[in-house]
């Protein structure tokens, strides 16, 4: 029996995540369970797996949830995410809060030497090479969730990186593939995505193509290589789910059905694949895989990824910093679409390179860039 936690168990990775569970209840056992506001979810949660530590971000749920539970231990606020996030009584946790929040609970894991499942993408965008430092120096394992990255640890299957001539990361192109970008763009827009259905955040940023800006950056830390060996392709269906090419040409393909618990129960029964209920792929009526590129004038999220690599780590915490404020401010109704992508450049702008080595620093520069993100809309 293997014992989860899941950080951010009321989102769509976390519903996910516990699909799989509930699905081989033999096999895995609920220990911790994150949330952030969603108090009527979280109890629902608690009454079916059992928890023994749960998480609510404000003292007055945790208060109501401790009423009802009264063995149970319920954290809160800034420091209750500290001390969850410091236990150590799991063999797997699944890292899928959203944006920044994320970081430094995934952080302590990884220092405690734990291995985690990571969905959540932002925590390598704004920390690899600290996360992909201490794991080094702490044994803690890294496994991914993200599909993308899933396909390609997939594919690589144990070679070296160095047999790598590319990875081929793959994006369904979001809602405005074929459409103009422009200012009469509206939240339920950009909101309805082609082919997946996930939290509005990263929904919001697959139609930007920031979403893959930052599984660009995602995919450079975990698969060691170079910027200019990850190309984004864009396949409408998501069926192939990324590629590797390797240096004898080969390309190694990950196809399969577009389920996000195909990717979470690989990780966490990894390296054993687990049997499901998803229904199989038919090739005969796909019939044919298209591929397309990006066009990196009209996504300008995307080329901005590639420019923060190349300006190096500091530029990468802008870009997500900025992109959270802009895709939050765009989603309350405050701002215009194309604000998001002109907003994120005009921030990247006004910073020179500096050095950010400690968690400290990373997470109070985040801070900085995100008021003077709110200072310019
Ligand atoms: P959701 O918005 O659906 O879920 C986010 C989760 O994090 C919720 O449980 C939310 O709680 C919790 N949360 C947010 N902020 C805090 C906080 N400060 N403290 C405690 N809990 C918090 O997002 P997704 O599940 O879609 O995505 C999660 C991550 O995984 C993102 O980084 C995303 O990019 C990545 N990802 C998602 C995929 C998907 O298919 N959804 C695919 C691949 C990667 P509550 O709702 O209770 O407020």
């Amino acid at each position: 029996m293997k014992n989860i936690a899941i950080f951010g168990s009321t989102g769509s990775i976390g519903d996910s995540t516990l699909n799989v569970i509930r699905e081989n209840s033999e096999r895995f056992n609920v220990v911790t369970l994150v949330a952030g506001k969603n108090i009527e979810k979280l109890l629902k949660q608690i009454e079916e797996f059992r928890p023994n530590n749960v998480y609510i971000i404000e003292k007055e749920n945790a208060d109501k949830i401790k009423a009802i539970y009264k063995d149970l231990k319920v954290f809160y606020g800034e420091d209750g995410m500290e001390e969850i996030s410091n236990l150590t009584n799991f063999d797997i946790s699944v890292s899928a809060l959203v944006g920044i929040a994320g970081l430094k609970p995934t952080y302590n894991m990884i220092k405690n030497g734990k291995t985690v499942a990571l969905a959540n993408k932002e925590v390598l965008v704004a920390g690899g090479e600290l996360i992909m430092k201490t794991a080094k120096e702490s044994g803690a394992k890294l496994l991914t969730v993200d599909s993308e990255h899933s396909a390609i640890m997939q594919c690589l299957n144990g070679e070296e990186n160095n047999k790598i001539d590319k990875i081929l990361l793959t994006a369904s192109g979001g809602p405005f593939f074929d459409k103009e970008i422009t200012d009469e763009i509206t939240v339920e827009d950009a909101l309805n995505h082609p082919t997946w259905n996930m939290g509005k955040k990263v929904t919001i940023d697959s139609s930007t193509m920031m979403n893959k800006g930052f599984e660009v950056i995602e995919a450079k830390w975990l698969f060691n290589v170079n910027p200019n060996q990850i190309e984004v392709v864009v396949h409408r269906k998501s069926l192939v789910h990324s590629m590797v090419q390797f240096v004898d040409g080969t390309i190694m393909a990950n196809i399969g059905p577009k389920s996000m618990q195909i990717p979470i129960a690989y990780a966490l029964n990894y390296p054993d694949r687990l049997e499901n209920n998803i229904e199989k792929l038919n090739l005969f009526e796909i019939a044919d895989l298209k591929f397309e590129k990006p066009n990196l004038d009209k996504f300008k999220c995307l080329k901005l990824a590639y420019k923060a690599i190349e300006k190096g780590h500091c530029f990468q915490v802008i870009l997500n910093a900025a992109n959270e404020v802009l895709v939050d401010s765009f989603l309350n109704r405050k701002i215009k679409y194309t604000d998001i992508q002109n907003g994120i450049e005009k921030v990247m702008n006004m910073y020179e390179k500096r050095e950010l080595q400690t968690i400290d620093e990373i997470l109070e520069f985040d801070k900085q860039v995100k008021e003077k993100t709110k200072e310019i809309i």
